[in-house]
């Protein structure tokens, strides 16, 4: 059986990752320092799995980490763990410097350490495209983009990167750096736009969009993602660098009204005719990048990925997940969590 030690495992993409693996078997140690945006709540029905274990620890805590490491003994690490929100990381970037940039540092050391011992080893880091910049209207992000992050959030992920590349080139770390799109599905945390508007609708309160809704983002079902991760898991290539999205570009206006006609189709309002009554448009984010666009040929024609999901199909299951995972959100809303930016988008 395969081992992976997945670390941040209790946040939306890492949760969606795990489930997929331990449906295909696969041995799982969770590692997480459960924030604000890990919630145990996403793997409920894991813990009855025997094949699942978690751990509460801190990706900056080496000690505690190359414990865990060495004895669960893993065949690879996906490294998710993260601050991952960009509004919160221009409020106070202090955590964002801590876990993205130093959290990644101790465990590339504490990996390199016991990668030595092991063969046919992968290090998998999630990144995002953010860290190479905003683009104008036309144009991709490929592999070879140079970086240009604008945000304390994507420039402490530009340098997790570097640090990767930095150890695969030096030590032959057994590194591979991802850069994803904009990714929603079940399970997101709703401070992000997708859950964010949903929970809205539902609630009858104002959908917060920034500026004049014409910044654009490309999409991708978490799915999608999770499987290109477990794509690259399988063939992908150390020292490589994989982007990945999945061709579905919308302004944030497009996809809050594309939303609003999903919630008006499955949950209509007792309070306006349409949930689009309910967008509001609100200041800009400072620094706020006009466009995204991923260019994902190199991941789909050397290895064979391709998406599952078109952004209408994934649209309508998110909205259906939320809505029959009412108590999920509940809980959110009982406070268990920090919530003092909900209301803010990605
Ligand atoms: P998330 O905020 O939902 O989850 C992050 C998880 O990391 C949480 O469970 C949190 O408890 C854990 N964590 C935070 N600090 C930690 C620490 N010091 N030690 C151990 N665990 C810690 O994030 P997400 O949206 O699932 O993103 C996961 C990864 O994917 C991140 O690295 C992010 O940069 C990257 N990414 C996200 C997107 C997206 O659209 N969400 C797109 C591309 C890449």
């Amino acid at each position: 059986m395969k081992r992976i030690l997945v670390t941040g495992g209790a946040g939306f993409i890492g949760s969606n990752f795990i489930k997929i693996c331990l449906d295909d078997g696969i041995e799982i140690l969770n590692f997480d320092l459960l924030t604000y945006a890990g919630n145990l709540n996403n793997l409920k029905l894991s813990n009855e799995c025997e094949n699942y274990y978690f751990v509460k620890g801190d990706i900056c805590d080496s000690d505690v980490f190359s414990k865990y490491l060495n004895e669960f003994n893993p065949d690879s690490i996906v490294h998710f763990a993260a601050e991952s929100h960009v509004d919160r990381s221009i409020d106070k970037p202090d955590n964002f410097i801590k876990t993205n940039v130093n959290g990644t540092y101790t465990i590339l050391n504490e990996t390199l350490k016991y990668y030595k011992r092991s063969k046919n080893f992968k290090f998998i880091h999630v990144s995002t495209d953010e860290v190479f910049g905003s683009l104008d209207k036309s144009g991709s992000f490929d592999e070879n983009s140079p970086y240009n992050p604008n945000s304390p959030y994507s420039a402490s992920k530009a340098s997790s990167d570097f640090l990767v590349r930095a150890w695969n080139k030096t030590y032959s770390f057994p590194g591979i750096i991802t850069n994803c799109s904009n990714n929603y599905g079940p399970y997101q945390f709703p401070e992000k736009l997708i859950p964010l508007v949903i929970i809205n609708c539902m609630d009858n309160q104002k959908i917060p969009i920034y500026g004049n809704g014409e910044n654009i983002r490309d999409w991708i079902y978490v799915e999608d993602h999770c499987n290109a991760l477990k794509f690259i898991l399988e063939n992908g290539k150390i020292g490589e660098k994989y982007n990945i999205g999945s061709n579905e570009e919308r302004t944030n206006i497009e996809i809050v009204t594309l939303i609003c006609e999903i919630m008006d189709m499955e949950y209509p309002s007792k309070k306006v005719s349409s949930y689009k009554e309910l967008i509001n448009f609100v200041e800009d984010r400072p620094s706020h990048d006009f466009r995204y666009a991923v260019n994902s040929t190199k991941i789909r024609e050397e290895l064979g990925w391709n998406e599952n999901y078109d952004l209408k199909t994934g649209l309508v299951k998110t909205v259906k997940w939320y809505l029959e995972n009412i108590e999920w959100i509940n809980d959110i809303r009982l406070n268990k969590y920090n919530l003092e930016r909900l209301g803010k988008v990605k």
